[in-house]
């Protein structure tokens, strides 16, 4: 058993004022296997003093510094990658080998970008018309991650702040802190001066209201529900502070008449049956022109069947548990909705898979027949299932693609160059992956409408953490 007794303030390790703990489930077996306590709104408060207090002088280390503590929180972290790797899974279920890659070394590559963007923010540019602009740090920043993506939530965030010289409080979601204690003893170990980066693990009904509200924080990022997005942004309101939301999603993607069909949905279906579908960026409307649609959806069958489901420790799975026995639920619940509206199920549905006998999981799903108002078309369903909806031309085919409350991820599988970006360009979201791309950590990534707004990860990042300043020069 994994048993956290303090949280970080200040650059200590110190008791919560609470008695309040935490008791982590593996959602594979339905064990407990770690406690963390809870901090209070008393210990967010401190914490957020303690960066308060850090941020004039972090903010005024030259960047080459700032620079060299993210590169050695990095080498830090890739010595204990393993390690990481296995908290995750047990924590939200993905394979063990999955996480090594996407929940643990890429984030680390993506932090390490933040590292060589420091000295960006030394760039003094000078205009036309006698005055000058610079970038300065926003200042005291507070975060509030999710369960899905651990340590690559927290990355993305407190990345670009400790770049921009700004100094930060985390809250990670309750269902998986342990990346994040190892992330607060990693800045210790590399001497990251104190309240620079605060660890308060929480309940997001009892903390998170201090956490969006505090006057002493000037940023507030959230990545999580839209629900729980808008309200982080009503009480952070009252203060005039910059609020980032990454939130939902619900993303198409167009299978070109001139595509070859099975290439682009082999590729769909597993891009978004990854981390068992729970990924706001799931491509989870398929939009097949109508004489290719029954191919699509025959392969779209086989290749959902032929995923194997299971132990997150073995090295064949493809789909681990969904991230708790609530999260199950949920899906069931739209599973059921998804046959009760008349879509057709083609596989996967709500029994446990096949061989599997305790534990969250759920079978790839496949619903085909959808109509784009359907309530599976149009709420987040966070698992392994899709939608196949059919179009009889490009101008339809958008049409729907653009019909959601969202926009954070599209994609398009196209042939014809001209057809790739005629479709990329017409879609309302924040990215497009043409043809199957791999995540980069240096594009800018974030939602239209209600998938949030700004922007994470490299340059644009960076952005969202600083103030620009104008200096007018007279005579
Ligand atoms: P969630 O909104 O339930 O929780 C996210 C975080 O908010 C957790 O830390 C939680 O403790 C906290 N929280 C809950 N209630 C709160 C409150 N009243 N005040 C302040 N904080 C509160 O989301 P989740 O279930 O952890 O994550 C899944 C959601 O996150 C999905 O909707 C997914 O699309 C979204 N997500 C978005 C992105 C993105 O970059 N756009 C990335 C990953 C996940």
């Amino acid at each position: 058993m994994i048993e956290h007794k303090q949280i970080y303030i200040d650059g200590q390790w110190v008791d919560a004022s609470g008695d309040g703990i935490t008791h982590l489930v593996n959602p594979a077996n339905e064990e407990v296997f770690a406690t963390v306590p809870m901090s209070t709104p008393d210990d967010v408060d401190k914490a957020i003093r303690a960066a308060r207090k850090a941020f004039i002088p972090w903010s005024q280390t030259p960047s080459a510094e700032r620079k060299a503590y993210i590169d050695a929180i990095c080498a830090k972290l890739t010595e204990r990658k393993d390690e990481l790797a296995s908290l995750i899974s047990q924590e939200m279920g993905i394979p063990v080998h999955f996480a090594l890659g996407i929940q643990v070394m890429g984030p680390i590559s993506g932090l390490s970008i933040f590292g060589d963007l420091a000295a960006t923010m030394d760039e003094t540019r000078e205009h036309d018309g006698g005055y000058i602009t610079v970038k300065e740090p926003i200042g005291v920043c507070s975060f509030i991650t999710p369960w899905n993506f651990p340590l690559f939530q927290v990355v993305a965030k407190v990345g670009p702040a400790l770049a921009a010289g700004c100094t930060c409080i985390l809250k990670p979601s309750e269902q998986t802190p342990l990346s994040t204690f190892i992330f607060a003893e990693v800045c210790a170990e590399v001497g990251l001066p104190a309240g620079v980066f605060n660890l308060v693990p929480g309940k997001g009904s009892v903390i998170g209201d201090v956490i969006s509200s505090h006057p002493e924080v000037d940023l507030v990022s959230f990545t999580g529900s839209t629900e729980v997005g808008v309200d982080i942004a009503k009480s952070a309101a009252g203060t005039v502070k910059r609020v980032c939301q990454e939130l939902g999603g619900k993303s198409p993607f167009i299978i070109a008449e001139d595509a070859p069909v099975a290439k682009a949905v082999k590729y769909v279906v597993k891009d978004s049956m990854f981390n068992s579908g729970q990924m706001c960026v799931q491509l989870s409307r398929i939009l097949v022109h109508e004489s290719q649609y029954e191919e699509a959806v025959e392969v779209a069958k086989t290749v959902a069947e032929s995923l194997a489901v299971g132990d997150p420790n073995d090295k064949g799975t493809f789909l681990g548990p969904l991230s708790s026995m609530q999260a199950r639920n949920s899906v069931v619940r739209f599973i059921e909705k998804g046959v009760a509206e008349g879509a057709r199920l083609v596989t996967g549905g709500t029994e446990l898979p096949e061989g599997v006998e305790k534990g969250a999981y759920v079978r790839p799903t496949i619903f085909a027949d959808v109509n784009n108002d359907m309530s599976i078309a149009r709420e987040e369903i966070f698992g392994p299932v899709l939608c196949f909806i059919p179009y009889k031309d490009e101008a339809e085919a958008i049409a729907i693609a653009n019909d959601t409350d969202f926009g954070l991820s599209s994609g398009v599988w196209a042939e014809n160059k001209d057809t790739q970006m005629r479709i990329a360009r017409q879609l309302r979201a924040g990215q497009v992956k043409v043809n199957g791309p791999a995540f980069s950590f240096a594009a800018p990534f974030g939602g239209y409408k209600m998938s949030g707004n700004g922007r994470e990860w490299g340059a644009s990042g960076l952005t969202e953490y600083t103030e620009e300043k104008a200096i007018l020069v007279g005579g």
